[in-house]
């Protein structure tokens, strides 16, 4: 049997690891730097409260893919769950994303669906054609008004750049409504997995020919050697040595607090202001309503440039690291025996259900093409 070493324990190294090993062809171990399993997914109990909480911030499984959703339900049971945000600016406390009573209540109007919509229109600063940034994005689409209360702020925080600087499509991840649907995402399947996520990565490594190695880093030189075909999954700069530069991402640090009852009776809510450090509060309790719990835990996020020994949440893609990040794909396509997936693996900001549809994809053609053909730099759905 042929052994495949797959690098990271997030969704594209344990469905890639599975999806081999149910082959019957191939030996598999997984080797993860951290101590446990699931990357930026990995949910636990608190210890002090009981509650679930998702240790690298909230996860909610939204996607549009009716063959995803049905996958990801082989693997665990999920409870619907619609992600309600809140924003503070500093005219009061909103629903997010922007809806009709978002507008309704931050104008002081009682429009109609079409008034709101008229309105919205007149705001919008139609001099710009083609928004080619976030900041251009937002005047032209809900005007000045909207966006320094709800995005300016938190973009700042966000990503630490201005707006003017950060491309269009990020601010296209949001919705504007004109009904009052307040439902975060657009996707046609959403829920929680009713046990956390842990368990879905649990079930994926559960096979006789898959080996997990916790608390090891991925060397070139050890692991490459030692297997016929690496999928890694970790940051594409960091397999190279960052022997060309370095990709910069946003890292997260969370404040955690507890106390009886409930902090904020929800659970997420933004911070639009620039002056207040943190971008956002989630209390976690909240993510599984079918629970009960007397106590509660909740998180200040905060969002800043990551160091060197930073977790990598945010691939920031600026031009700078559009143009490095094309110099490693390079690397990476010349690179012999080795497929690079994953949001750090290929550097881009993506969702979960992609990820998942990525790793199928690749996993399906490795499972027709012999080793020699099966794909490098696989970017299937780019973003
Ligand atoms: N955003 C904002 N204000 C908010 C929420 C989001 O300005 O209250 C902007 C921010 O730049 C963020 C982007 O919209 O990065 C996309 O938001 P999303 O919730 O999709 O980000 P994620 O879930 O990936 O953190």
């Amino acid at each position: 049997m042929k052994k495949i070493g797959v690098i990271g324990s997030g969704f594209s190294g344990c469905i890639i690891a599975n999806e081999l090993a149910k082959t019957g062809k191939y030996i598999i171990d997984i080797y993860e730097a951290r101590h446990h399993i699931g990357g930026n997914c990995y949910t636990e109990k608190d210890p002090e409260t009981g509650v679930m909480v998702h240790a690298y911030g909230p996860h909610i499984f939204n996607t549009s893919k009716k063959d995803i959703w049905d996958y990801v339900n082989t693997l665990t049971s999920f409870k619907p769950y619609i992600n309600r945000v809140k924003a503070v600016t500093d005219k009061g406390i909103f629903p997010l994303p922007i809806n009709l009573r978002t507008i309704n209540l931050f104008f002081g109007e009682n429009f109609t669906p079409a008034e709101a919509e008229t309105f919205i229109d007149s705001l919008a600063d139609k001099t710009i054609a083609d928004p080619q940034s976030f900041e251009e994005q937002a005047l032209r689409f809900v005007g000045k008004a909207l966006y320094e209360n709800f995005f300016k702020g938190y973009t700042l925080k966000q990503w630490g750049i201005h707006p003017q600087h950060l491309p269009a499509s990020i601010l296209k991840r949001l919705p504007v409504r004109f009904t009052d649907d307040d439902n975060y995402y657009n996707s046609t399947y959403q829920g929680i997995p009713t046990s956390g996520y842990t368990p879905i990565f649990q079930k994926l490594l559960d096979h006789p020919h898959i080996t997990l190695h916790l608390n090891k880093k991925f060397t070139r030189q050890t692991h490459g050697a030692a297997h016929d075909y690496i999928f890694y999954s970790g940051p594409i700069d960091a397999y190279f040595d960052y022997k060309i530069g370095k990709l910069q991402y946003r890292t997260l640090r969370f404040e955690r607090h507890t106390q009886e009852g409930s902090f904020q009776g929800s659970a997420v809510v933004n911070y639009c202001q620039q002056e207040i450090p943190y971008t956002r509060i989630s209390e976690h309790k909240f993510f599984t309503p079918w629970e009960h719990h007397t106590q509660t835990v909740y998180f200040k996020e905060y969002s800043s440039l990551a160091q060197d020994n930073d977790t990598p949440y945010y691939p920031i893609r600026l031009l700078d690291d559009k143009a490095l990040l094309e110099a490693y794909e390079k690397l990476a396509v010349e690179e012999k025996k080795v497929s690079f997936m994953g949001r750090l693996g290929t550097y881009r900001y993506l969702d979960m259900d992609v990820v998942i549809a990525e790793s199928l994809d690749i996993a399906s053609k490795c499972a027709t093409l012999p080793m020699e053909q099966w794909p490098t730099f696989p970017q299937s759905t780019s973003k």
